[in-house]
């Protein structure tokens, strides 16, 4: 029942994406039918013409145009479908579903990445996302056309001699039960060796993601996976073993009840016919023909049966991607109205999704507009997490987000997420032009370069980028440039820091950005920051306690709570943790110098 629900459900779908594969299938599967039909009968017709009419060559070549006439016009509706229509509806379905993928995909919440069954879900239906949707359907043509040419070489059959129908059923019963145990088998090895497949492509991933190469590299990892490897494929050949084993037996007992049922019992029953002069040789000839055929077709609505199961399967994950109902992302419809919103963090308390322990507790704090307020803390504090909520990318567990009053539970995130322009540790670097890496959109605005441009001076990156021959065109990594620009690890910061120079927005969020360029590079771009954007709130992130020294406020986090605030002079002035944290650290680098 599910498998027939999903794959209507699929169906559904082409019909939506391409209709006209819809039709032209239908046509196909029609002209498919006919053109058995026709070369059944073409082989009864001319033994009888020549062998029992003894008819003039003519009268035969005048009914083989006849039966020809037709085949030809079957096999070019069959061309047309499969060699031109099937192709071009396949592009365009790749094309529509990938674009609704996407959208669908950007709508994720960021809990479902987080969630290892949901992100297995999404992950599947994305990849395989693109031709499989269309496969599914192509599947299911399969089986119309073997279901409708079975059907129409039955009656046939049956019209001949109801008898041979006996061997059509022992012959389709022992296919069927046969090949329903080998999927149903195949599909329970497959559920079960899911683990071990994932920890498999894992593997396969170290070894050929460039993040990877440099621990593959220079450390023993290649070994350590190679190892791991071992395990996995240790528990994929026991689990696909005993299955390859049972599978062989079916296969073999299939072979030896068709060999028996399809041809032994049913030549040595027509042969008798023909001895008996129940039937003449022609309608031998035919009804073997026939009875071939048909078990074929059996075979082949009985292999579509699997492959429609097994599209089923993913089905389940395109639907899960289709029907996907954020509940972060799209919620809220206030739109705002200030240009410089306050922000009040109160009483906030976080749990991430399915997890016992609150990151945040009782969180309070205001940001106002304009002001630079820096959040420390050693890692694992909750400070990234804080910033998490800001940006809308989870609802709270406890207390309340506001912004200008209004609970982010009622503001669209988009209106929030555009207050901000954020910069994390992870931040990345695209295979795009610089402008557009800079601007993370394409060239829009006639200023687009002159801001640019501007924006790489500050962050340090000016020289660099003027010295390539395509300037701010400039292809970044290599993905779709052969030439393109590869930056160093600092270079690459400064790119990204330079988007935050370039962005218009009121609200800066500096998650670390800068942690892996030297410290007075680091103090110094903070500083910057702090320095250039009077008229814009920063928020600064950072356990460097050197680099948040100017800022107005300072919140220190320890175990998701705020245990001290205030600036640097009030908080030297506690002798607290803050305190004790600087010392530490300012006596490192005065040792370090
Ligand atoms: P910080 O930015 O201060 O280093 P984070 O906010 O990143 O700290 O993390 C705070 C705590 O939340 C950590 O204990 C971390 O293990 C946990 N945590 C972070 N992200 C997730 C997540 N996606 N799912 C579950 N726990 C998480």
């Amino acid at each position: 029942m599910k498998t027939f629900k999903n794959n209507m459900i699929m169906i559904k779908y082409v019909a939506k994406f391409c209709p006209l594969y819809i039709i032209s299938s239908f046509f196909a599967i029609i002209a498919s039918s006919v053109s058995s039909l026709i070369e059944v009968m073409i082989v009864e017709k001319v033994i009888n013409l020549v062998l029992e009419e003894k008819a003039d060559f003519n009268i035969i070549v005048k009914e083989l145009i006849l039966f020809f006439g037709i085949l030809i016009l079957s096999l070019i509706v069959k061309r047309i479908h499969y060699g031109y229509l099937v192709a071009r509806n396949r592009h365009l379905w790749v094309k529509k579903i990938q674009r609704v993928m996407f959208e669908k995909a950007a709508k994720l919440d960021i809990a479902s990445f987080d969630n290892p069954k949901e992100y297995d879900l999404f992950h599947r239906a994305l990849t395989q996302g693109d031709l499989k949707g269309i496969n599914t359907f192509d599947a299911f043509v399969h089986f119309l056309i073997n279901v409708a040419k079975f059907f129409t070489i039955g009656i046939y059959i049956v019209i001949k001699d109801p008898l041979l129908l006996i061997a059509v059923v022992v012959q389709s019963t022992v296919a069927y039960i046969i090949q329903y145990k080998n999927n149903k088998m195949w599909y329970k090895t497959s559920k079960e060796m899911e683990t071990n497949q994932r920890r498999y492509g894992y593997i396969k991933r170290v070894f050929y993601l460039e993040k990877y190469t440099c621990d593959i590299k220079t450390t023993n990892l290649p070994n350590l996976l190679i190892e791991k490897e071992e395990e996995v494929r240790v528990n994929l050949d026991k689990g696909y073993r005993d299955t390859e084993n049972k599978g062989f037996l079916y296969n073999i007992l299939e072979d030896i009840t068709s060999q028996i049922v399809r041809n032994f019992a049913v030549y040595v029953y027509l042969m008798w016919k023909v001895y008996k002069n129940i039937i003449n040789i022609a309608s031998f000839a035919a009804s073997v023909n026939a009875i071939l055929r048909v078990t074929n077709y059996i075979y082949g609505v009985v292999w579509s049966m699997g492959r429609l199961r097994d599209n089923a399967l993913y089905i389940d994950d395109f639907l899960w991607l289709m029907n996907y109902q954020p509940k972060v992302e799209d919620s809220g419809g206030k739109k705002l109205e200030s240009t410089h919103p306050v922000i009040e963090i109160e009483h906030v308390g976080f749990k991430y999704p399915d997890q016992e322990e609150y990151v945040l507790q009782d969180i309070n704090l205001k940001i106002e507009p304009r002001e630079k307020i820096a959040i420390i803390g050693y890692n694992g504090a909750g400070k990234t997490t804080l910033i998490k909520l800001l940006l809308k990318f989870y609802h709270v567990s406890e207390g309340d987000l506001k912004i200008d009053g209004n609970s982010f539970l009622d503001v669209d995130e988009k209106e929030i997420r555009k207050m901000y322009v954020s910069l994390f540790q992870n931040f990345q670097i695209y295979s795009v032009s610089v402008l557009e890496n800079v601007l993370l959109r394409s060239r829009k605005y006639e200023t687009d370069d002159e801001v640019v441009w501007e924006a790489l001076k500050k962050a340090g990156l000016y020289d660099k980028i003027m010295a390539t021959e395509k300037k701010l065109d400039t292809i970044m990594t290599k993905e779709f440039d052969d030439k393109g620009l590869v930056l160093s690890g600092g270079e690459q910061q400064k790119l990204a820091i330079a988007r935050v120079f370039a962005a218009d927005t009121p609200i800066i969020i500096l998650d670390e950005p800068t942690s892996s360029l030297d410290p007075i590079s680091e103090y110094e771009i903070n500083k910057k920051i702090l320095k250039l954007y009077a008229e814009k709130t920063v928020i600064l992130i950072s356990h460097r306690l050197s680099t948040v020294v100017d800022a107005n406020k300072i919140y220190m986090m320890e175990k998701g709570r705020i245990i001290e605030q205030g600036n640097h002079i009030q908080l030297m002035k506690k002798k607290g943790k803050y305190y004790e944290m600087f010392e530490t650290q300012a006596h490192f680098y005065q040792e370090s110098q």
